[in-house]
C-alpha cells in the first residue's frame, strides 16, 4: 500500500489481502489451521512461511495478518503482531524482553493489571523500580546498568496524567534500555509515539480500536526484528494470539476510529470546559485545559486532550455516588473508548485492589469519577453532566 496515504485512508485501505474471490470488506478467515498440498510443502512451510503463508492461528491468519498490517501502519512501525486482550500484549510485550537479573523501570501511575505482570516478573527474579512518571528525575534515578526497559502510560489510567514520552526514551537510550509505552488512551490517531522515540508500543484494542464495547483484544507494535522475533516466539507459545473472529471486528472497527475519536475528543474538550468551575468540583482533570499539569505537554505529544475527562467531587465518595446515580445518557461501566459514554468510579472498581495511600499517591480521591466520552450530540453530554452535578 501507498506510504504517502493519510491516516484516515489507510484506516479503511491498508493491509487489505483479498481472495481469488475479490470479497470488498475484509474477509473472515475463520480457520485455525491450512491445508498443504503435499507433505514437502509442509515441512517446507515449517521451516519458513512466506508473507501469505499460514499454519495455524495461534501463529498468524490472513484475517489477524490484515489487521496487524493495518495497525503498524498507522503507528508507523515496522511490523505489529495481535494478541487476545491488552493484557497479553503487555504482558508478551515486557516478558519477551527480560530474564531473571535483569530490570525494568515503570511508572507507578499504572494499570493494576499491568501492575501485577511486573510482581509476577519479581518473582521470577526480574527487579522493578516504580518512580513517578511525570518526573524525569526520578526516571533518571532509577537506572541500572541491568536496566532494560522502561514502561509507563503516555497518559495515565485513571489520573490522567501525561509522561513525556521524549524524555523517558532519551533517558532509557542513553542508559540502553528499551522504551515499551502503553498508548491506550491517546489511541493511534494522537499517537506520535515512535517519533518521539518509544521503541514498542502495546496497547489493548478493546478500547478506541474496537469502538463499540464488543471484542477483547491488544496489539504490539515495533521493528520486524522485535516482533518476528522474541515477541511472536513469546506470544505464539504461550497461547496469547488474536481471535480471527475478532482481529475482524477490530478491522471494521478501525475504519471509523479517525470519525470517532476526534468526536469524542470534541465532546471531551466540551464537557470539562463545562464542568471546570463548578461548585460541586474540587477538580475538572482533563490534559486540553490549560490548568492541567501536563497541559503544554498533552498538546505537543498528542495535539489533543485526548477522549478522557475526570471530575473530582468535592463531597467524596457520597456525592461521587449521587453523581453516578444521576447521570441519565452516559451510563456507568468500566470500558473506555466506547462509541457510548461511560463514567467509572476508579477507588471501588478498577481501583479497589489498592490501598487508600496507594490510589492518593497517583492521585485516585474517593471523589474522583472516571468519564470516557462517546460519540453522542455534545451537548447533550455537556447537560447530562451538568445536570447530574445539580443532583449531587
Ligand atoms: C484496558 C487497559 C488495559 C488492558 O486491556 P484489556 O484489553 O482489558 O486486556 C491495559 N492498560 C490500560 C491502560 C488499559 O486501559
Amino acid at each position: 500500500m501507498s506510504k504517502d496515504w493519510k491516516t484516515r485512508t489507510k484506516l479503511v485501505h491498508e493491509g487489505i489481502r483479498r481472495s481469488q474471490y475479490g470479497e470488498m470488506a475484509e474477509a473472515l478467515f475463520l480457520t485455525q489451521g491450512f491445508v498443504y498440498p503435499s507433505a514437502e510443502a509442509a515441512e517446507a512451510r515449517f521451516l519458513s512461511s512466506g508473507d501469505d503463508e499460514f499454519i495455524y492461528a495461534r501463529y498468524g491468519n490472513p484475517t489477524t495478518r490484515m489487521f496487524e498490517d493495518r495497525i503498524a501502519a498507522i503507528e508507523g512501525t515496522e511490523d505489529a503482531f495481535a494478541c487476545a486482550s491488552g493484557m497479553a500484549a503487555i504482558n508478551g510485550a515486557l516478558t519477551c524482553l527480560v530474564k531473571a537479573g535483569d530490570h525494568i523501570v515503570a511508572a507507578r501511575q499504572m494499570f493494576g493489571s499491568c501492575l501485577h505482570v511486573l510482581k509476577v516478573l519479581q518473582g521470577f527474579g526480574v527487579g522493578v523500580t516504580l518512580v513517578d512518571g511525570t518526573k524525569l528525575d526520578e526516571w533518571r534515578a532509577a537506572m541500572t546498568p541491568a536496566t532494560k526497559v522502561c514502561f509507563f502510560e503516555s497518559v495515565s489510567n485513571p489520573g490522567l496524567e501525561v509522561i513525556d514520552i521524549k524524555g523517558v526514551s532519551e533517558i532509557a537510550h542513553a542508559n540502553g534500555a528499551v522504551v515499551v509505552v502503553d498508548n491506550v488512551f491517546s489511541s493511534p490517531i494522537f499517537s506520535n509515539a515512535v517519533e518521539l522515540g518509544a521503541d514498542i508500543i502495546a496497547y489493548s484494542t478493546t478500547k478506541h480500536i474496537d469502538g463499540g464495547g464488543r471484542a477483547l483484544g491488544g496489539v504490539v507494535c515495533g521493528t520486524k526484528e522485535y516482533i518476528r522475533g522474541p515477541l511472536e516466539t513469546y506470544v505464539k507459545h504461550t497461547g496469547g494470539a488474536m481471535s480471527p473472529f475478532h482481529a475482524w471486528i477490530m478491522l471494521s472497527g478501525m475504519q471509523t476510529l479517525d470519525l470517532r475519536v476526534r468526536a469524542q475528543a470534541t465532546n471531551a474538550a466540551m464537557v470539562a470546559s463545562a464542568a471546570a468551575g463548578h461548585e460541586k468540583l474540587a477538580r475538572a482533570i482533563y490534559p486540553g485545559l490549560v490548568d492541567h499539569p501536563q497541559h503544554t505537554l498533552a498538546m505537543e505529544q498528542m495535539g489533543s486532550g485526548g477522549t478522557m475527562v475526570c471530575v473530582d467531587l468535592k463531597g467524596g465518595k457520597a456525592a461521587a455516588f449521587r453523581f453516578l446515580n444521576a447521570l441519565k445518557v452516559i451510563s456507568i461501566s468500566n470500558n473506555l473508548g466506547d462509541a457510548k459514554s461511560i463514567a467509572t468510579h476508579p477507588a471501588t472498581t478498577t481501583h479497589k485492589n489498592l490501598s487508600e495511600e496507594e490510589r492518593a499517591l497517583i492521585n485516585i480521591t474517593p471523589g474522583m469519577v472516571r468519564i470516557s466520552m462517546g460519540i453522542e450530540d455534545g451537548s447533550d453530554l455537556v447537560a447530562d453532566v451538568l445536570q447530574a452535578l445539580d443532583a449531587a
